[in-house]
């Protein structure tokens, strides 16, 4: 790569040639950065490299910061009618769209997740959530509150202002999608960073930003080491929020940075979901949910319900189906076929790290009850990892208590209500959970019980861009998506009138 290319055209494994941008995006261009620094990035499949971005210093966050405080101030963005605003983010879904089979070409290739999953779930969704957060643009405003004949009192959401946002390497676009849509429909600017393992698809995001026609400055992507691009984010002074979703060991450091201004934030961070599974359960339906709740996305998910209690009349019944379901649909292969179900591990560091959690299953005296080792069928290469299930696991166990973002599921026994609800609740952190049963009654009164933000009735991971998405104990502050999205980027302001 030559020094000056901020753009170069690459031809992907399925033969797609495109251009892929590799600079940072500051004030609609792409451009180098100011120590000239370079990140690689690796196809996880063949463990070979696909090409390198630039990485932001302290200086390119600086520019970055000045030119979406820059665009916060200038009429074209400032006082740009809501509903043209909405506008842009309806235009810039359609451009996703259109671009479809190039954006989920570069998930496949970076991130090494089935193509058929970038292209229909991945792909499909940020469009749509772009699309849902474009409507909202002009329906989001503040309310008179009655207080008295001599006071007229009324409320105004009000942006925010710079927003520091934050991704997480596991669905790139849709992270920036849900961070991207909610705070443009609210009128703020940003500066997202991208996880340096997966840097190129939201720099091609960037691009249809441009396109759309965003005034300069509002949308800025700088690609970064966390420690180097995402701390000074996190900490600088002229950013006004930070939003992140990422490790909850991350997001305790991204607090502490934040609280130099006071910076208003919403983190989204690990989790171990319980997947209760009720006696009366339908098994065949709880293992098939069951298997896509852990299994999909290589089980790198924040709220994969990688903790599965299942009650003991039909333990091993559950067990047994939920093996036949993996054997059945974990298809590990080439991403970019479409019958792969599971791709590779995103890089060497967590495939060694899941395979470190295997080990320490088996020392601890759990059952190793399927896979438990690398897979190496797929070309030889690759971080693949077969898809494991331990069984016998108890409360003590690493395996049990720690967040593994693997295909790595744990399975326990209980015997009642009350004690399967206390040890779904035995855990720091609180993001997903699900619970099996044909009882309505128990459903319910379960779902009130569990301490998580999201609790799935006969299903699990459902997620939908209208539906409010985060975490309670130590799996994050404030939500995601819906109406309740917006919270995270507005201020309100009450403004009080004396009438006499
Ligand atoms: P992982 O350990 O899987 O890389 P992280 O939670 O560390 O997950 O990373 C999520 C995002 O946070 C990435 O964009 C990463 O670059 C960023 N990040 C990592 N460390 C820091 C930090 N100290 N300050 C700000 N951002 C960080």
């Amino acid at each position: 790569m030559s020094d000056l290319a901020v753009e170069l055209e690459l031809v992907a494994p399925n033969g797609l040639k495109y251009v892929q941008p590799v600079g940072l995006f500051i004030n609609n261009e792409f451009v180098e950065s100011s120590l000239k620094g370079k990140l690689s990035t690796i196809n996880p499949a063949t463990e070979t490299e696909i090409t390198s971005v630039y990485a932001a210093g302290p200086e390119d966050v600086d520019s970055a910061v000045q030119a979406a405080r820059k665009a916060l101030r200038e009429p074209s963005w400032r006082n740009m009618h809501a509903t043209e605003r909405g506008d842009l983010l309806l235009k810039l879904a359609s451009l996703v769209e259109e671009h479809a089979h190039v954006l989920a070409t570069i998930e496949t290739w970076d991130n090494g997740k089935p193509y058929q999953h970038a292209l229909q779930g991945d792909v499909a969704g940020t469009a749509k959530c772009l699309r849902y957060y474009g409507g909202w643009a002009d329906k989001i405003h503040g309310e008179v509150i009655e207080s008295g004949p001599s006071k007229l009192a009324y409320t105004v959401r009000e942006l925010v202002g710079v927003c520091g946002q934050i991704i997480l390497w596991n669905f790139p676009l849709s992270m920036a999608a849900w961070k991207l849509g909610p705070a443009l429909a609210c009128g703020n600017t940003v500066v997202l960073k991208p996880a340096e393992q997966t840097p190129l698809s939201v720099l091609y995001l960037a691009r249809l930003v441009k396109e759309a026609g965003f005034p300069p400055g509002v949308v800025n992507i700088l690609n970064g080491q966390g420690t180097v691009t995402g701390a000074c984010i996190a900490a600088h002074p002229g950013i006004d929020k930070i939003a992140f979703t990422g490790s909850t060991a991350t997001g305790r450091q991204i607090m502490k940075l934040a609280s130099a201004n006071m910076k208003n934030i919403s983190l989204e961070t690990g989790g171990k979901s319980p997947l209760l599974v009720f006696d009366d359960a339908d098994l065949d339906s709880a293992a098939t949910w069951a298997h896509s709740g852990v299994m999909y996305n290589q089980g790198q998910i924040c709220t994969a319900t990688s903790r599965i209690l299942v009650q003991e009349a039909v333990y091993d019944e559950f067990v047994t189906a939920f093996k036949d379901r993996v054997r059945s649909t974990s298809k590990i292969g080439d991403p970019f076929e479409d019958a792969t179900y599971q791709g590779p591990q995103i890089t060497k560091a967590q495939f060694d790290r899941i395979l470190s959690y295997i080990e320490s299953g088996k020392h601890e005296g759990a059952t190793l009850s399927m896979g438990g080792d690398a897979y190496k069928d797929v070309n030889g290469r690759g971080f693949f990892i077969a898809p494991t299930v331990f069984t016998d696991v108890t409360d003590g166990m690493k395996i049990y208590q720690e967040e593994v973002f693997g295909p790595f599921v744990v399975i326990s026994s209980f015997r009642t209500e009350e004690e399967a609800v206390r040890r779904a609740n035995d855990t720091t952190y609180g993001l997903g959970s699900s619970v099996f049963t044909r009882d309505m009654k128990r459903a319910h009164r379960v779902a009130r019980d569990i301490e998580a933000g999201m609790v799935w009735i006969n299903s699990s991971n459902d997620s939908d861009y209208r539906i409010p998405f985060g975490g309670v104990k130590q799996s994050g502050i404030g939500r995601e998506l819906g109406e309740a999205g917006l919270a995270a980027y507005s201020n309100i302001k009450s403004i009080h009138v004396n009438l006499i």
